[in-house]
């Protein structure tokens, strides 16, 4: 299949828009001049309505995993403690990099399900410089509950670092209502930009928090805020200049939708897959309580008895679409179908036609057709 052809129906990277990738081929320029300021300025203006927040943002040329390291790497200190908590694979990774830095205080449930607020409050109760969530964790496609967690970490004095990668720009985020002081997103999820670029929003709170005489150099915040700050805005290293104009193309794309009916599109979208789920019998993987909710973005579902979910991306991508699996130990249990960026109502229902095909091939379902109808119903196309 020539990958021109190839649907990405997973958790990022997300398909590219013809003209955020035209956009991409512009001729280089000075990073110190007026033009790039101005691309910086503009991507920052857009961004601030998608964080909804009046706090610092910035665009690091790096993934996601660069915006989550310099979040913990400028506020923790070997001595300072880190609640991390952790119902999937980001969750962990939060962990990874918060014991590179401080003291881990580990808060974990079994991936998929839902994390239990008392005990997160008993944890924060015993004292911690932060505490780290990951908002939707798209290894079990669960919406954790940030805006709470923000509001008890205030209440116990603990910076909230949240990983929104794959909720902000195509879920509800309110950074500075829900308190969260430094919230993280990657330009190739919601965003629908071609992968490189994360961008984050910092805190007041956040900056008085950077105490430590040996800030990490290339992800030093600081140095990107006096960057930021000056007449000009620049960016302290070179940036990565390709992905900035796509990037401004691809918020362009967010303003012209509109961030409210962006959001509308991507939980309609999961709603329609989540019914196709039940129109064919199959399982939807995470296990909620009253503070959790499926995601908005990215669908988990439960591989039938009997088929490795490997097995069934092999029979998409057959058919041109790329779904996602399990990650660590869920490899081989889940699959994953990512509706987040510029997916439409088509790719959908040829996704969920496909799927359809391969359980009925493998004898899991006894029409083609349900799962299609009960979606397209979602998606207001029935
Ligand atoms: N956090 C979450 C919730 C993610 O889904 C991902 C990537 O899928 C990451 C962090 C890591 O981002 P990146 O791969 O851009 O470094």
């Amino acid at each position: 299949m020539d990958i021109e052809d190839t649907l990405l129906m997973m958790p990022g990277p997300v398909p590219v828009a013809p003209r955020i990738l035209r956009a991409m081929s512009k001729p280089m320029i000075n990073h110190r001049g007026a033009k790039f300021s101005e691309i910086y300025d503009d991507c920052i203006d857009i961004l601030r309505d998608i964080f909804k927040t009046n706090n610092d943002l910035f665009v690091l040329s790096g993934s996601g995993t660069a915006a989550m390291e310099a979040a913990i790497g400028c506020t923790i200190d070997k001595d300072d403690t880190v609640i991390a908590i952790e119902n999937g694979k980001f969750g962990e990774r939060f962990k990874d990099i918060a014991g590179r830095y401080g003291k881990v205080a580990p808060l974990e449930f079994e991936w998929g399900t839902s994390i239990d607020l008392g005990l997160v409050e008993e944890k924060l109760a015993e004292g911690a410089k932060a505490i780290t969530m990951v908002h939707n964790e798209t290894s079990a496609g669960i919406q954790n509950p940030a805006e709470k967690v923000g509001k008890l970490a205030r209440e116990y004095g603990a910076l909230f670092i949240m990983d929104g990668v794959t909720s902000i720009g195509g879920d509800t985020v309110k950074v500075d209502d829900w308190g969260v002081d430094i919230a993280v997103v990657g330009s190739q999820k919601c965003i629908g930009a071609p992968p490189g670029l994360s961008m984050l929003s910092v805190s007041e709170r956040a900056f008085d928090a950077m105490e430590k005489d040996n800030l990490p150099y290339y992800l030093d915040l600081k140095a990107y805020k006096k960057s930021a700050d000056k007449s000009s805005t620049q960016t302290p290293y070179t940036p990565a200049i390709p992905l900035f104009y796509g990037l401004q193309e691809a918020l362009h794309v967010v303003r012209e939708e509109g961030i409210d009916a962006r959001i509308t599109r991507h939980s309609t979208g999961a709603a329609a897959i989540r019914a196709a789920s039940a129109a064919m019998g199959i399982a939807m993987f995470p296990d909620l309580n009253e503070d959790s909710k499926y995601s908005n973005t990215v669908s988990a579902m439960k591989s039938p008895e009997g088929l490795d979910s490997n097995d069934l991306k092999k029979d998409l991508l057959a058919a041109g679409i790329v779904i996602a699996g399990g990650q660590g130990r869920l490899s081989g249990k889940i699959f994953r179908i990512g509706s987040m960026g510029n997916i439409t109502s088509r790719d959908i229902l040829q996704t969920i036609q496909q799927l359809e095909l391969a359980f009925k091939k493998r004898g899991l379902v006894h029409d083609v057709g349900p799962g299609v109808e009960a979606a397209a119903k979602i998606l207001n196309i029935l």
